[in-house]
């Protein structure tokens, strides 16, 4: 497993289809291309323009990616002939393909993904059927992840690789396509729900893929992307400090923290970056934040039983967060087979929580959602075969 601290995979795509090519069976004829994902909407603009096109042509493209799906560059039938034809030479899609689905009784949808070279990556979909407009989404920023959060079944992998912005964006989009043809064939007349808030917390440490990232969110929020407003998106970290600030100062998404324990000795245990940066750090570098008025940052904190869901560590809770305009999501372990931790007891849970209400504190318990389908939190991964990941778990 590589460094948890440090950048150390490059951006999933070069230059050159050539490998890529090889893995899925394509001819190939030598020639150097661009995979098209690889491009935020600035880059996307300065491609076009070195093809004496105005800058107006990347909008065209981009609506034709990530609002309609559209991955042969032939279709995108508002452009010129020629046009299509060297964009076609110049550029490819690595268009995520669908590989797997699978649909819980409550509605939360588990999606693998097969990306180009092979790797598989998850997203999942979770219905809110008191308020459809708060849909939301889970999307992943790598292929595993090289944290090692102790409780979590996608560290298992380790770091596979980074997705590129496309890819991070074209989980949306497959999902949103999935969705409309899932409608239709109940019924010709149904509407697909909607997608209102997008979470990245699926697979990987986004902030550990910054520059993708930071691509994928300006894509996702534009006028010819999918149109999400930073205000409906909502990154979340383990605590990579130094980043946080930087990310409140390029973007204007909502943040959310794993902290999952009140005490270094602990957290430096079931989340071995807290070594790097311990709470105190991280703490500091929420405050560095900047929070909008009637914004708060999430504080999620998963319990496991004997280990930190005492009266104590609520109490801990209490004083490390009291100075922030913050909630906090109280999650029960979800158990995995490749874990030894446990759920606390409903009892457990509820003691937990009454010590936070009554300091006044906003909290909520997760309900675990899609754990028949290995969806809920921290079960990314089971359906991982990626031909290069560390360990493969084949269900
Ligand atoms: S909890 Fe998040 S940061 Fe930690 S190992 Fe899992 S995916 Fe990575």
């Amino acid at each position: 497993m590589g460094s948890p601290l440090t950048d150390p995979v490059p951006m999933s795509m070069s230059s050159s289809r050539t490998d890529l090519d090889l893995d899925l069976g394509r001819a190939t004829d030598g020639a150097s291309q661009t995979s098209v994902f690889d491009l935020g909407p600035g880059d996307l603009a300065a491609f076009v323009q070195t093809l004496n096109e105005p800058a107006y042509r990347a909008a065209q493209i981009s609506r034709w990616l990530y609002q309609r799906g559209v991955t042969d560059f032939e279709a995108m039938s508002d452009l010129s002939k020629g046009l299509r034809q060297r964009l076609a030479e110049r550029l490819f899609v690595p268009a995520l393909r669908v590989h797997r689905v699978e649909r819980g009784v409550d509605g939360t949808t588990k999606y693998a993904f097969r990306a180009w070279g092979g790797d598989v990556v998850e997203a999942v979909f979770i219905p809110d059927a008191s308020a459809p407009g708060r849909n939301t989404l889970c999307i992943s920023s790598q292929v595993g992840c090289a944290l090692d959060c102790k409780f979590c079944l996608t560290a298992s992998l380790g770091l596979v690789r980074n997705l590129a912005p496309g890819e991070i964006v074209d989980q949306l989009t497959r999902v949103r396509l999935d969705l409309e043809a899932e409608a239709i064939r109940q019924s010709p007349e149904a509407t697909a729900p909607q997608i209102g808030n997008i979470v990245l917390m699926g697979m990987g440490e986004p902030l550990q893929n910054y520059g993708a990232l930071v691509k994928a969110l300006e894509i996702m929020s534009s006028e010819d992307g999918p149109k999400i407003s930073p205000r409906r998106i909502t990154v979340s970290t383990a605590g990579l400090a130094p980043k946080i600030a930087r990310l409140g100062r390029d973007t204007a998404v909502n943040l959310a923290i794993s902290l999952n324990a009140t005490t270094d000795a602990v957290r430096t245990q079931i989340m071995p970056i807290n070594a790097r940066w311990n709470i105190e750090a991280l703490l500091a570098a929420c405050r560095g934040f900047p929070l909008e008025r009637r914004r708060r940052i999430t504080f999620e904190y998963v319990l496991l039983g004997g280990v930190n869901d005492s009266d104590e560590d609520a109490r801990r809770l209490v004083r490390l967060l009291r100075s922030f305009r913050c909630k906090v999501n109280l999650i029960p372990f979800n158990e995995h087979p490749y874990s030894a931790f446990e759920r606390p007891s409903p009892g457990r849970v509820a003691a937990f929580q009454a010590i936070l209400s009554r300091a006044r504190m906003t909290v909520l318990v997760r309900t675990p959602r899609g754990d028949d389908i290995s969806a809920a939190c921290g079960q990314l991964g089971a359906l991982v075969e990626s031909p290069r990941s560390r360990l493969a778990i084949v269900s």
